[in-house]
């Protein structure tokens, strides 16, 4: 294994790679936090997303041990608050899949839940919440966390027993398959 094939090593192929997927000019980040301050998942994680835009500008492979990159939610939080432009949530998105292609996911449980909620909109069109709830509960095999909530919610209806199509379901996933293109790319780059 070669010195910039090695976790936290340097790697100028990763940072072009990133810039690329990510659509980011990764230099335009001159490290102001304002995206770490208002991030709402940064405070859980190994670090925030100024963070992430760092380690991507150094092109430094211990971003793909992240936590980070997994738990952000995609909520655009960064993106509005930079004064430059840029979005650190794509930067996280595209480090997510090369750690997936390169089998170094830190966070597991993340990835399980990031692909069982795909699966559910591509199979219905939109999430069915108990399905996903129980599929992370049977990976987890923590059955009874969150049931003091789970089960008034369940009660209540706002978990509907049954998944529903929304209506053009065919049309719909006719589309899913031309334009999510994240598995497609990384089965062409010989990944999982
Ligand atoms: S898009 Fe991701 S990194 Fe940006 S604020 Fe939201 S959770 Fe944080
Ligand atoms: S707000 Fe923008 S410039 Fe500031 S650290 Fe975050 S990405 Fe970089």
């Amino acid at each position: 294994m070669g010195a910039t094939e090695q976790i936290g090593s340097i790697d100028k192929g990763l940072k072009k790679e990133l810039a690329e997927l990510s659509g980011q000019k990764l230099e335009s980040c001159y490290m102001c936090g304002k995206c770490t301050a208002g991030c709402p998942v940064a405070p859980y994680q190994d670090f925030g997303p100024h963070m992430v835009m760092r380690l991507a500008q150094l092109g430094n492979r211990s971003l793909l041990k992240s936590k980070m990159i997994w738990n952000c939610v995609s909520c655009g939080t960064c993106y509005t608050r930079c004064p430059n432009s840029v979005d650190p949530g794509r930067v996280c998105s595209a480090a997510a899949r090369i750690a997936k292609r390169e089998d170094t996911v830190a966070d597991k449980a993340a990835l399980a839940l990031r692909e069982k909620f795909v699966e559910s909109i591509k199979n219905h069109g939109r999430l069915h919440e108990l399905t996903l709830a129980v599929q992370m509960k049977m990976a987890s095999h923590d059955y009874f966390a969150d049931i003091d909530m789970g089960v008034p919610m369940l009660l209540q209806g706002k978990f509907p027993i049954f998944a529903h199509n929304i209506e053009g379901l065919h049309d719909f996933q006719k589309l899913f398959e031309k334009h999510y293109v994240e598995k497609k790319d990384d089965h062409k780059e010989g990944g999982k």
